[in-house]
């Protein structure tokens, strides 16, 4: 779906840093909605596919409590290279091991990707922009926003995008668009108590959706 320039580039402008892999995103071209997650994990730079290890299987329990396949959706990610760290440790015979564990994306990797979640986003031109996790809202709506605070929220906001492939700082589009906060599916992973916030983020989001198919 990308012109193969832009991916070169992007690729180029994250070589410094550790990460590795490319997935490009999943689903429809002419989607309604569009997911937009942190970075790819192991699993999915593996598949090349997004969101196919445990988060994604409990991104699609949530999806199907509103009646969401992955055929409705068009998935992508902030960042579309698994970042990774370096972990040194003694095993239990006392050899040294090194484990590349994910890690969240920094705000460089942020940047040497956006060209092409801003293509993606205004070649799509999804209804409705589902920010999954603090990083993808921060992207996108600004680091003002808190997760917290905005959660199953519909919002009509310009984004945040690069006017230009040569600007390292973003800035607001002319148009306004719709934007869904909620968590990252993975965090259940370590906050058990948001599985129930999250199901109650996805049942509003099935009412807005039901609401922006009455005024197509
Ligand atoms: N987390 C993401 O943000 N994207 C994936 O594809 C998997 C996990």
């Amino acid at each position: 779906m990308f012109p193969k320039e832009l991916v070169e580039l992007a690729q180029k402008r994250i070589s410094p840093y550790q990460t590795e892999g490319f997935v490009t995103g999943k689903g429809p071209l002419n989607p309604k909605i569009m997911f937009v997650g942190e970075a790819p994990g192991r699993n999915e730079i593996e598949k090349g596919e997004p969101f196919i290890g445990r988060a994604g299987d409990q991104l699609n329990e949530f999806m199907e409590q509103i009646g969401l396949t992955r055929d409705d959706v068009y998935i992508t990610s902030v960042v579309r290279s698994r970042p990774y760290k370096i972990v040194e440790k003694t095993d239990k015979e006392g050899n040294l091991i090194t484990k590349t564990p994910n890690r969240a994306p920094t705000k460089k990797e942020m940047l040497a990707h956006a060209p092409l979640l801003d293509y993606q986003i205004q070649h799509m031109n999804p209804s409705i922009i589902v920010t999954l996790g603090g990083i993808a809202l921060k992207r996108l709506l600004g680091n003002q926003y808190k997760i917290t605070e905005v959660h199953g929220q519909l919002l009509e906001k310009p984004i945040y995008q690069l006017k230009n492939l040569n600007e390292n700082q973003y800035s607001t589009s002319e148009k306004n668009h719709l934007v869904f906060p909620t968590f990252h599916p993975a965090s259940v992973f370590y906050r058990q108590i948001l599985k129930e916030t999250i199901y109650e983020d996805f049942h509003q989001l099935g009412e807005v959706l039901e609401g922006l198919e009455y005024h197509n």
